[in-house]
């Protein structure tokens, strides 16, 4: 941590923000140059506040040298860090392509919209139970019987599953029905309580990225679940708020190579809730792809016009079938496979 003074600050005001430093275990080395002089902080910092040293008479600024999520960041671990679901490779150099339903709805949806997703080369499904509705009119998710059904028509196809948690008291329903991957969604990004819950676990963790949050936020938010000792972390990006309407929201591409340098975890991409049409998908998949996407989060339903949920995001088996075929080249030519 470097400590700058004011071009102006006195020998005194010096002298004591290095004893504040001394004070906080710290130590200490002072470099004079022509006009200012900068005070660099040696020792464990992660724990200081910053504000109490920029708050001290005579600091003009203090700059962390070292990231402030240690454990997700990528200096801490060399190379990439794959996360392994139920056998499947996240983060490897294949690209995974997660999909399902917006919502489980019937055990006969759930079957054939599991069929669909093996026949059009996935590996892994999608499908939520419990449903962050911004009306409290609208479906909210069949409940702990939803992963129920998730589960009877996954497994019948080898499939792991991933589902959303929202509350911390259904973390145990979502372990007795072996929920493979638990999604964290925009809406719970921050939700500081329900990240320590799932760090204590070794489940793996799709964690989204909050509508309106930075990636350092975003980082953070990982740094909550690996610090209680899961690091099976998985980030989404889904698009971020903006001005404008003609779409849900902005795919922000930009993330995805500023996260793979940020972090050694893997990096996915929800195409469906970033556009929200069915008809943008593809092109933004594509996109997702070729700038270094590790994998896709999918909507998907066998009649998209029924979807309970979502059911103008959603891809028709057939239109999966063709994504895939045509990501199939992208990642390729990108040195990867799908
Ligand atoms: C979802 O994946 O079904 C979902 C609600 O996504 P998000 O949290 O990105 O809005
Ligand atoms: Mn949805």
């Amino acid at each position: 941590m470097i400590i700058v003074m004011k071009h102006d600050a006195s020998g005194a005001l010096v002298d004591a923000v290095k004893e504040k430093l001394i004070a906080m275990d710290m130590r200490t080395n002072i470099s004079r140059g022509t006009n200012r002089i900068v005070v660099g902080a040696i020792g464990d910092v992660q724990y200081v506040d910053i504000k109490v040293l920029e708050a001290l008479p005579g600091v003009e600024s203090v700059v962390r040298v070292a990231k402030p999520h240690k454990i997700v960041a990528r200096e801490s671990h060399s190379g990439d860090t794959i996360v392994n679901v139920g056998g499947v490779e996240i983060g490897g150099n294949t690209v995974q392509v997660i999909a399902g339903p917006c919502s489980v709805e019937t055990q006969e949806q759930m079957d054939s919209a599991a069929q669909a997703v093996v026949a059009a080369g996935c590996r892994l499904m999608r499908g939520g139970a419990f449903k962050p509705r911004t009306s409290p009119y609208s479906f909210q998710g069949l409940g702990v019987e939803g992963l129920e059904l998730f589960q009877n028509a996954a497994r019948k196809q080898g499939l792991p599953i991933v589902s959303e948690l929202m509350d911390v008291r259904m973390l145990d329903a979502f372990l007795e029905h072996k929920v493979d991957v638990i999604q964290i969604g925009t809406r719970n990004m921050q939700n500081f309580d329900l990240l320590k819950e799932v760090g204590g676990i070794q489940t793996p963790v799709i964690l989204k990225r909050g509508m309106s949050a930075t990636i350092a936020e975003w980082l953070m938010s990982a740094e909550y679940i690996a610090a209680r000792g899961n690091h099976n972390i998985i980030f989404c990006e889904r698009g971020v708020r903006s001005f404008e309407t003609a779409y849900r929201n902005v795919l922000d591409v930009t993330a995805i190579p500023v996260l793979k340098r940020e972090t050694h975890l893997p990096v996915i991409v929800d195409p469906s809730h970033a556009g929200g049409k069915a008809w943008m998908v593809p092109a933004l998949s594509r996109a997702a792809v070729a700038a270094g996407a590790d994998g896709l989060l999918v909507e998907m339903h066998p009649t998209p016009a029924e979807a309970w949920c979502d059911a103008d995001q959603a891809l028709s088996p057939d239109e999966l079938n063709d994504l895939m075929a045509e990501l199939k080249g992208i990642a390729q030519v990108i040195g990867r496979t799908l």
